[in-house]
C-alpha cells in the first residue's frame, strides 16, 4: 500500500547540544498545577486530582535561534481570533517509555529529559468557553501555541523538582515561580495520565504555569527559562 499524501515528517524539538531530534507524538497539557495560579483564575487551589487537555503535535516546535551577531528575536506569529493573547511558562517533561497505569515509584524512568515551554493561550476564547460550557481546543490548542526550548536529556539521572521557572515580558518579570511549588508532582502526573491514556515515547507533557500569566502584543519580547533545564527567548509578530 502507499499513502494518496505526501507523508509528512513528524513534529520534532530539537535536542540541547547536539544535532539530533526528538520526535514529538502528543501534547498533553496539566491545567492548574500551581495554586497561586489557580487563585488568579478564581479556582480553589486545594489538591483535586489534575485535569489535562491537548495540543496538536505540530503546535509544538522550537523558534529558531537568532543570528548570533544580531538583536533579532525569532518570531512567533500572533494567532488569529483573539485580543488577548496569554502567555503560561512551564516545565516540560518529553517521554522516552510510554506505559499505563503506571506506579508514581516508576514514573521518572519514563522521563527522557525536560525543557521550557509556553503554552500560549487565547485568554478571551478560554474565558467563552468556559462561560458556555464548551471544549477548550481552539482556546489552547491553534498553530504555534506550543513554542518550546530544545530538550535536555536527563543523562544524568537528576529531575528537576524544585527551581526558579520564570517568565519576562520586554525585559520586565511577569512569572517568577518554584517547580516546588507544583500541587502535582512529575512522577504524580505521570501517573494520573497513565491510567486515562496508554503513553508512548514521544509524549510531551506540558506541567502547569505558576502566578503572572498576561497579555502579549506584537512586538513583545518573551525570555523564559527554569533554572538548570533551559531558556527560550521569541519575539511575537
Ligand atoms: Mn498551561
Amino acid at each position: 500500500m502507499t499513502y494518496v499524501l505526501p507523508v509528512p515528517t513528524p513534529p520534532s524539538l530539537p535536542v540541547s547540544g547536539g544535532d539530533t531530534l526528538f520526535p514529538v507524538r502528543r501534547v498533553f497539557c496539566v491545567g492548574r498545577n500551581y495554586g497561586d495560579h489557580a487563585r488568579e483564575m478564581g479556582a480553589d487551589p486545594t489538591r483535586e486530582p489534575p485535569f489535562f487537555f491537548l495540543k496538536p503535535a505540530d503546535a509544538v516546535f522550537a523558534p529558531q535561534q537568532p543570528a548570533a551577531s544580531g538583536d533579532a528575536r525569532p518570531a512567533v506569529p500572533y494567532p488569529p481570533q483573539t485580543a488577548d493573547l496569554h502567555h503560561e511558562v512551564e516545565l516540560v517533561v518529553a517521554l522516552g517509555q510510554g506505559g499505563t497505569a503506571i506506579d508514581p515509584a516508576d514514573a521518572l524512568d519514563a522521563v527522557w529529559g525536560y525543557g521550557v515551554g509556553v503554552d500560549l493561550t487565547r485568554r478571551d476564547l478560554q474565558s467563552e468557553a468556559k462561560n458556555l460550557r464548551r471544549p477548550w481546543d481552539l482556546a489552547k490548542g491553534f498553530d504555534f501555541s506550543g513554542p518550546c526550548s530544545p530538550l535536555r536529556p536527563v543523562g544524568d539521572g537528576k529531575h528537576p523538582d524544585r527551581g526558579r521557572i520564570w517568565l519576562s515580558v520586554d525585559g520586565s518579570m511577569r512569572q517568577d515561580g518554584d517547580l516546588a511549588d507544583q500541587i502535582w508532582t512529575v512522577p504524580e502526573i505521570i501517573a494520573h495520565l497513565s491510567r486515562s491514556v496508554i503513553l508512548r515515547p514521544g509524549d510531551l507533557i506540558f506541567t502547569g504555569t505558576p502566578a503572572g500569566v498576561g497579555a502579549l502584543s506584537r512586538g513583545s519580547t518573551v525570555t523564559a527559562g527554569i533554572d538548570g533545564i533551559a531558556e527560550l527567548s521569541f519575539t511575537i509578530e
